[in-house]
């Protein structure tokens, strides 16, 4: 009888013990998600600062879009000597490459361009970085 009742409590321990795990793991998760979404509007403001920053406009003059593409949702950042791919992928996250550029930009350099998502991309075949 007594060992019965052990083995009773010890079943209702283990399942508290798992709830409490499902708990925290959920919880968890949860906060992974805020921090995605915190992350994903960080990333979002910065880049709105960058485009602010170098003139929210296409800077191909031959640029397609009559006096140059102003869409914020086809601006990109460009690195005027190329490598803007290598230099992304070091710094692994987006936050942390948009807070150097901006960095860099409110020193003075001259190393970042905006081109929209067409001039952007016939300036890499040009240079050879993509092959069509
Ligand atoms: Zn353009």
């Amino acid at each position: 009888m007594k060992e019965k009742q052990h083995m009773e409590l010890s079943v209702g321990a283990i399942q508290y013990l798992w709830r409490q795990r499902l708990n925290m793991e959920q919880k968890r998760e949860q906060q992974k998600e805020k921090d995605k979404a915190f992350l994903r509007k960080y990333r979002l403001r910065l880049r709105m600062e960058i485009l602010l920053l170098l003139g929210n406009k296409c800077s191909n003059p031959n640029c397609l879009v009559p006096n140059g593409c102003m869409d914020s949702r086809c601006l990109q950042i460009d690195h005027v000597n190329g490598g803007g791919a290598k230099e992304i992928r070091k710094f692994h996250c987006g936050a942390s490459f948009y807070l150097r550029v901006i960095d860099k930009i409110k020193s003075g350099s001259k190393d970042y361009q905006l081109l929209c998502a067409n001039c952007n991309w016939i300036k890499r075949v040009e240079n050879g970085e993509i092959r069509t």
